[in-house]
């Protein structure tokens, strides 16, 4: 019998010992061989392994295959936490609240052996670790969304992450645009692991590649000053136009201008809008928003896929119904920035 290397052979002589119920003990671990034996003294079960001459492959080379032991162990010390997290580990990530009883149900079910609680707790949380790999659920814009956002949204994207509430701890990476209604519109969301310059360069490149495919190119992404955002766009969207959050540049400034004169100042200087300070805005943008709330307000809600398809599905509804020609309601009202969420 051929393993791909020493882990192999140790894992497979592990899955073994709990299936026959003995434990093993390791003779001889060196570099070219690997001797193990029955960990009760009385047997003469003993299996000699030695690495091949092409320097990877390992073979068992002997085996002394009959026990003279009672092949009977229930607790087992082969089903530690290592093992058990491994053979438990899609039980314990479709339910992370899987209780103490289920796991040794599982265990006693599969593989006839048991652990204490205390162990079996210790190894959900192994389990519950080690899943943390690099995760990051693909991106995906929908075609109805799709459509929605390059007809009736405005071309300013705001992005942020946020930490997920939940025993995995990941970060939710999300996009929205705002429709034009001046309503939130989500546009793409994606867990990640962390929020670093790898995952959002990611993030930036399936989002470039979502925004660009229909040939609209007058998008401008607003964020606030995470670490990881920046250098991400230069590497990965280098032209696309970027504003940063006022609330947070003022949050900034605080650090240097503390009290209250500057935060007036800031605002005033933010929200003006006479014909002198309009003509360095961007004429594409056509938008008076000024900081990222929009969302963090969408990062905030419980459930973001419920609530982005039950969004989506109302807004749909409501512009079929709508009939008057140009202006949307809260624009022609004036109730620009207060009901959203
Ligand atoms: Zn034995």
């Amino acid at each position: 019998m051929l393993f791909v290397d020493k882990e192999h052979i140790k894992d497979t002589l592990r899955d073994y010992c709990v299936q026959e119920g003995f434990a093993l003990v390791v003779n001889r671990s060196k570099e070219l061989r690997y001797t193990t034996v029955c960990a009760d003294e009385r047997c003469r079960w003993r299996i000699h392994a030695a690495r091949l001459a092409d320097g990877h492959t390992w073979a068992i080379k002997t085996m002394k295959q009959k026990h003279n032991c009672d092949l009977n162990l229930v607790t087992n010390p082969t089903v530690n936490c290592e093992w058990a997290a491994r053979k438990l580990l899609e039980d314990i990530r479709a339910n992370v609240d899987i209780r103490g009883k289920t796991m040794n149900d599982l265990l006693w079910d599969r593989y006839g052996v048991r652990m204490a609680t205390s162990t079996l707790y210790k190894m959900k949380d192994k389990a519950i670790k080690s899943s943390k790999g690099v995760m990051m659920i693909p991106t995906q814009i929908y075609q109805p969304t799709f459509k929605g956002l390059i007809d009736g949204c405005r071309g300013l994207v705001g992005v942020d992450g946020t930490h997920l509430k939940g025993n995995f701890g990941e970060i939710l990476l999300s996009a929205v645009s705002l429709d034009g209604n001046n309503e939130i519109f989500p546009v793409v969301v994606a867990v990640v692991d962390y929020e670093n310059k790898t995952s959002w360069s990611w993030f930036f490149h399936h989002l470039k590649a979502a925004l660009t495919a229909s040939g609209r190119s007058d998008w401008t992404i607003m964020s606030d000053r995470q670490k990881g955002i920046d250098p991400s766009l230069d590497q990965v969207w280098p032209k696309v136009p970027r504003r940063y959050c006022a609330r947070h540049l003022c949050e900034n400034f605080k650090t240097d201008y503390p009290g209250v004169l500057m935060h007036k100042l800031f605002w005033s200087v933010v929200k003006s809008c006479s014909q002198w300070t309009k003509w360095k805005f961007d004429p594409t943008l056509c938008n008076d928003e000024v900081t990222n709330n929009f969302v963090e307000s969408f990062n905030s809600t419980i459930g973001v896929r419920r609530i982005a398809m039950v969004r989506h599905a109302t807004r749909q509804h409501l512009s079929q119904q709508w009939v008057e020609p140009c202006i949307c309601p809260n624009i022609r009202e004036g109730e620009i920035f207060d009901k959203r969420v």
